[in-house]
């Protein structure tokens, strides 16, 4: 029998285990899901989203043990795990307020017939997850599809399985049985979850997985929401303010070592306020502590030695490359990467391309405002883009510029409550959160009488 043991990536220390699901019992895991489906359906979507509600206030009990937990598992500073734990629950209320909102059938009436759309579940989703945000990636994915009457087969990365089996304990406190079923393993089992027969796939991840996954699904036209990697570019216009640009770059490419699909990997400034620029930004990472998320660090460990050598190499081949060092590149140990801030990078490296995921800042001079937006956008990527400006219709015209599906000026890309959570182009297949994301979890359903 299979064990997959985790380890903390701070110490090596072991966390726990958990028994990994065997291939052969993916079957009748994926028909336990199916059998449990009509009645959890025909309990109706009020009925199931008050039942998912009740699991608020145990999230609420548990949230100092899920932090400790995301902490110890994947690395990340305990401030940043303690806020994924606080969230699972507060604002779970309204969450599932909207979905139920979202899911509500429409009726439109035309020229002596009334249509009814409704949006009705798929059956059984097969839900895959990464290890970055261990807890909240799984709330994304699972409140809807279950809300809107799916059962779910819950794949959690084999990073971080002891999160992923928290997650659901609390969720199977609240539901009947085999409503949610969790499968634990590596890339086997997601495989196996794929090819299963599920009615849809619900996959967070990286870009190449999430490939693997669309052509899988392609050979019996199963649905999929694909959330993939990034390669996030900023841009610095020369009226920013240089200091609060400095700032939200060390915080959003250091923020959990980097490894958030959102992360500022490249930063595109121009000219006239590059120095300033670079060395506030050089400044602030070089004062940013290294070492174990669980006594405060602000920057944890990479969570495995596969991401520490990827960051590192990248880091190294730039710099051979003519890139400057203007902190970091350094005191690397174990799985710590120092903060680092690259200066002098160019479009073709291969740390301006392929997705870093580490605490690594690239900064490049531009002449003008076109060149950056040109070399911002010269990426397969486009999750995200920030745009830091004074003059606000400047600023916002040049976000409008920007490929990306979602831009933040002078912050973050985060939207208000009720937007999407949204890639474009090779970041993204299908999205969640809103109205639209909430729905992609169902299947429309028309139905037309005369009047
Ligand atoms: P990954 O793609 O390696 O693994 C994700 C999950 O897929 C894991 O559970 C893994 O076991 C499983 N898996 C691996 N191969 C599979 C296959 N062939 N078929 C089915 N399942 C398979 O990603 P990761 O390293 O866990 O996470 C980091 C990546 O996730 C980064 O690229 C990051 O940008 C991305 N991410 C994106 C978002 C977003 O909202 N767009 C959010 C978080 C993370």
């Amino acid at each position: 029998m299979g064990i997959l043991k985790s380890f903390n990536p701070a110490n090596q220390e072991i966390v726990g285990e958990v028994r990994v699901t065997p291939l052969v019992e993916i079957p009748d895991i994926i028909s336990r899901a199916r059998a449990a489906q009509s009645h959890w359906n025909a309990l109706g979507l009020e009925e199931r989203a008050a039942m998912l509600k009740k699991s608020e206030v145990i999230f609420d009990e548990r949230m100092q043990e899920h932090g400790e937990l995301i902490t110890n598992e994947m690395g990340k500073p305990i401030k940043e795990a303690l806020f994924e734990a606080k969230f699972l629950g507060v604002g779970l209320d309204r969450e599932l307020d909207e979905i139920v909102e979202a899911l509500q059938p429409d009726v439109i009436e035309d020229r002596g017939v009334r249509s009814t759309v409704y949006h009705d579940p798929l059956g059984v989703v097969g839900a895959i997850t990464p290890w970055n945000f261990p807890m909240s990636m799984p709330s994304w994915m699972l409140m809807p599809a279950l809300a809107a009457g799916n059962t779910v087969v819950f794949k959690p990365s084999e990073e971080t399985p002891l999160c992923g089996q928290a997650y659901a304990d609390v969720l199977n406190e609240v539901l009947p049985e085999d409503v949610l079923i969790v499968a634990h393993g590596a890339d086997d089992q997601g495989k196996a979850v794929v090819a299963s027969g599920v009615d849809m796939i619900a996959f967070t991840g990286s870009r190449a997985v999430g490939k693997h996954i669309l052509r899988e699904a392609s050979g019996t036209l199963t649905r999929v929401v694909l959330e993939l990697g990034g390669k996030d570019p900023m841009i610095v216009l020369e009226d920013a303010n240089l200091d609060k640009a400095a700032q939200f770059a060390a915080s959003n490419s250091f923020r959990n070592a980097g490894q958030v699909c959102v992360s500022t990997e490249r930063i595109f400034v121009l000219d006239s306020v590059a120095e300033e620029f670079e060395q506030t930004l050089a400044e602030l990472a070089s004062v940013m502590t290294v070492g174990s998320g669980i006594e405060g660090a602000d920057v944890g460990p990479m969570v495995n030695a596969t991401q520490r050598d990827h960051v590192l190499g990248q880091v190294e081949a730039a710099v051979a490359e003519g890139a400057t060092v203007l902190a970091g590149g350094k005191g690397h140990h174990d799985n710590f990467v120092t903060p680092t801030v690259l200066a002098d990078v160019t479009g073709d490296m291969e740390i301006a391309r392929a997705e870093t995921f580490g605490p690594v800042a690239c900064v490049t001079r531009v002449a003008s405002v076109d060149e950056a937006v040109e070399m911002a956008n010269d990426t397969a990527f486009g999750l995200g883009a920030v745009v830091f400006g004074g003059d606000e219709e400047a600023t916002a015209s040049v976000a409008r510029r920007l490929t990306a599906g979602m831009i933040g000026i002078n912050r973050g890309v985060g939207g208000a409550s009720g937007t999407p959570w949204v890639g474009a182009r090779e970041s993204g297949f299908g999205f969640h959160k809103s109205k639209d994301g909430h729905r992609q979890f169902t299947q429309t359903r028309v139905v037309t009488l005369a009047q």
